[in-house]
């Protein structure tokens, strides 16, 4: 395994592997490893001769408020977990590297972005498609590979690819969770351990959502409310959202039908986090 910090670098090593007729395989990361980002390595290194997994905390997709300074990094830990789980490269470009100074493009998918994460974290979006387009275009991956944990993310990023002709293949693969539920994320670091059990409110209330589905509920309104009670139920919790939208174009739907995403941000004390679930065949 490698570790390649400069863009250059990998540059030269893209150029290689493409004229070894070599396919290649990306998994865009923040870093701070768990079994979600592993999967990914994972479903990666089955389809692809090379695995490039990327660590890039971001700066232009985090709000002024937001925890970009604080975010857990330990690349000596993620290089041992992401050799383990069969990436070939690690490619942790610096900030500098990335957007010198004067740097002034940027990626942007409308309409997508407009609901669910994207009202609550203006220029989230932005900021996210504008650091993968980049990583695409350095490392020129056959195939990359997101997360559903991040659901709205993965359609945004499938969108922009094909908007823009990139000739990538978006795979979203399963969220990978804890054995009580809780969606795996590097900010779960942030819970205190009060906080970590009253995290476990996200999934409850996405299994309850589903229950309520299963017994033939198919107004939203009736499911958030539900939703908006257990959360509501939990002290150190507060709702940034609560939506049921259409799988394609996101938008909310007032009856389910056909394939729903329930999509959920809540805040466990300072933190923020997201998770969801995709129900599927509704009449
Ligand atoms: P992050 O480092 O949080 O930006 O995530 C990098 C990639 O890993 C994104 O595609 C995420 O959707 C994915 N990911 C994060 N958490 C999970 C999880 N629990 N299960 C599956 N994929 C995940």
């Amino acid at each position: 395994m490698k570790v390649v910090d400069t863009i250059p670098r990998m540059s030269t090593l893209v150029k290689i592997f493409k004229k070894e007729g070599k396919s290649i395989g990306l998994v865009p990361t923040m870093g701070y490893l768990h079994e979600g980002h592993l999967s990914l390595v994972r479903a990666a290194s089955k389809h692809t001769d090379v695995v490039v997994m990327s660590i890039f905390v971001n700066p232009i997709q985090f709000g002024p408020k937001e925890d970009f300074e604080k975010y857990p990094r330990d690349l000596k830990r993620d290089e041992e977990l992401a050799t383990s789980a069969g990436a070939d490269i690690i490619f942790s470009p610096s900030v500098n590297n990335m957007y010198p100074a004067g740097y002034s493009t940027y990626v942007n998918v409308e309409t997508l972005t407009s609901g669910l994460c994207g009202a609550s974290r203006p220029g989230h979006f932005k900021g996210v498609t504008t650091v993968v387009a980049k990583l695409f275009e350095i490392v020129r991956p056959d195939i990359s590979y997101f997360g559903q944990k991040d659901a709205q993310q993965a359609i945004v990023i499938k969108k922009m690819a094909e908007d823009l002709n990139m000739g990538i293949e978006i795979k979203i693969m399963p969220t990978i969770r804890e054995k009580d539920g809780l969606a795996m994320s590097s900010r779960n670091i942030y819970l205190s351990e009060d906080e970590r059990k009253d995290a476990l409110v996200l999934h409850g209330s996405l299994m309850k959502a589903e229950e309520m589905i299963k017994s033939g509920e198919r107004e939203s309104r009736k499911i958030i409310r539900a939703i908006e009670g257990m959360i509501k139920s939990v002290p150190s919790a507060r709702l940034d959202y609560a939506s049921i939208v259409d799988t394609v174009n996101l938008k909310e739907a007032k009856v389910l039908s056909g394939e729903m995403l329930i999509a959920l941000a809540v805040f466990i004390g300072k933190t923020r986090l997201i998770d969801n679930t995709i129900v599927k065949g509704l009449k």
